[in-house]
């Protein structure tokens, strides 16, 4: 099916078309791991993650999927420095060396995202590599090296620094972000990482050593400048070694668009002549009582604490994907419970078709069911349509006796579905043996014998009884199932 996708570049949705025939190439800024991510981050790649299941199964492409991992940044170092009040006994001892004591934290962290990561459901094998910061910094110095030769880059006290005024005699700064150059002062210089719109300046590429700071050598013309790389080279450095120029797709959070992309998209531009991608998508935020979720802020949930309240992943992530990525996602405990009842609802329905019963003749056109349903995920992975549609099949045919050629076609329907959301079982409900006391079974035995006689009334507070006492009956036509709630 065509996909597609809304460009933050063209503030367009455009038809998506695969650059090459052999792989569609994902590029999604990763996590910084300096700390157990928060549930907004895991909105970020939830959503990639979904992008890139729509992308092969609803448009049939193969694809290469990289995320990076931000292990050497403003807050790794900051975590990790000796003597830090949140460094976890679980990592071991700190030791004499900063870089180690960085590489012990952000392995810690990293191996808890990936944990967390598989428990909302995301495959480990679509990813094609999940490169982190510090095995590229060779990469990184050889990008610099050519934005400084174009002359797009200078040195100041051991610091190198993209020139932004160079670089905007050719170029467009701001391609996906309005930028108000109103404030911009010609030469000013910032070495943050993140950065608001009123601070735009030169940014760092390379910040020189600093005391308790982990470093590498970088020889330019045959001096030394010893240091470590800013935020925003990594990703251009990784882009280019791994998926090559330019890929297909780049993703990341709204709040990415600026500085991170601009910054991006000019180091691409500068240093290797070639913008990063063709479509850039962002997801928005997800939001607690109208605020972004945000460490900075502390109206943040980890999936663990979320885990310990009683949640399951799966309904966090059939949540968050049940709202378009474009929308703001409000947080709320009762909205997961509706996403948790609403998930079990379409399980209800699957485990249905596995069930085999007489008389089953209704032909639900299952061909429309999977033409609305994918094309609206073809059309920017519009999952709340996609939804509406699946519900409105669901509400119209459950309890129907569905005849076996339909079902086998909902049973494939359902399979590819869930390559897609990845939150059901396609498969017969297990059924855990139990034993149905007898007199359950006298009471279930008694109804349908009212039934037969049409006593409706009986049968209902017959029904009523077992289900004050534990257990739900449902009927099928000449018999009945108990099941122990
Ligand atoms: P970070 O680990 O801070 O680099 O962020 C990782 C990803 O999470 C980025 O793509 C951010 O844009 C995204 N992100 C951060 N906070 C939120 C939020 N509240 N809602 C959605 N995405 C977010
Ligand atoms: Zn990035």
């Amino acid at each position: 099916m065509q996909i597609k996708l809304y460009n933050t570049l063209s503030k367009q949705i455009e038809n998506f078309n695969a650059l090459d025939d052999k792989d569609v190439k994902i590029y999604s800024c990763g996590p910084t791991v300096y700390n157990y991510a928060h549930i907004g981050n895991m909105r970020a790649f939830l959503f990639a993650d979904f992008l890139q299941r729509v992308i092969r199964t609803v448009g049939g492409f193969q694809v290469k999927w990289v995320m990076n991992i931000t292990n050497i940044d403003d807050k790794t170092i900051r975590d990790s420095r000796i003597g830090s009040q949140v460094w976890l006994p679980e990592m071991g001892n700190q030791s004499e060396d900063i870089l180690q004591n960085l590489l012990t934290l952000t392995e810690f962290y990293e191996k808890s995202f990936i944990q967390d990561i598989a428990a909302l459901g995301v495959n480990s094998n679509h990813f094609y590599k999940m490169p982190r910061a510090t095995d590229y910094i060779n990469q990184m110095q050889k990008l610099i090296l050519k934005i400084i030769n174009k002359r797009t880059a200078y040195i100041s006290q051991g610091s190198i620094y993209f020139d932004l005024s160079e670089y905007r005699k050719t170029e467009t700064y701001g391609k996906l972000f309005n930028i108000d150059f109103g404030n911009f002062i010609e030469g000013s210089r910032i070495d943050s990482d993140q950065y608001e719109r009123e601070n735009i300046s030169d940014f760092v590429l390379w910040k020189s050593k600093r005391e308790d700071e982990p470093y590498w050598d970088f020889e330019i013309d045959g001096q030394n400048y010893p240091g470590r790389p800013g935020w925003h080279i990594e990703c251009s450095a990784m882009e280019f070694d791994i998926l090559g120029l330019p890929f297909d797709i780049h993703t990341g959070g709204v709040d990415l668009r600026f500085p991170h992309h601009e910054d991006e998209i000019a180091q691409s531009k500068a240093g290797y002549g070639i913008e990063p991608t063709v479509f850039w998508c962002h997801n928005e935020f997800l939001e607690v009582e109208g605020e972004k979720m945000s460490k900075s802020k502390g109206n943040f949930f980890t999936l663990r604490d979320l885990i310990d309240q009683g949640f399951d992943p799966l309904d966090i992530r059939f949540s968050i994907l049940s709202t378009h990525y474009g929308s703001i996602y409000n947080f709320t405990n009762s909205g997961i419970k509706a996403s948790a009842k609403a998930r079990a609802r379409v399980q209800e329905f699957i485990y249905s078709i596995f069930d085999t019963a007489d008389n089953s003749e209704v032909q639900p056109d299952i061909q429309k069911l999977k033409n609305d349903v994918f094309g609206a995920l073809a059309d920017d992975l519009h999952s709340p349509k996609a939804l509406a549609k699946l519900f409105g099949f669901i509400n119209e045919y459950s309890g129907k006796a569905i005849d076996e050629l339909s079902k086998d076609s909902l049973k494939e329907f359902f399979t590819e579905l869930n390559e897609v959301f990845n939150v059901w079982e396609i498969s017969p409900r297990v059924e855990i043996e139990i034993k149905i006391p007898s007199k359950i079974i006298d009471i279930a035995e008694k109804r349908l014998i009212v039934r037969a006689n049409k006593d409706f009334a009986e049968s209902d507070n017959l029904r009523k009884i077992l289900d004050d006492l534990g257990y739900i009956i449902k009927d099928s036509k000449d018999s009945y199932t108990i099941i122990k709630k």
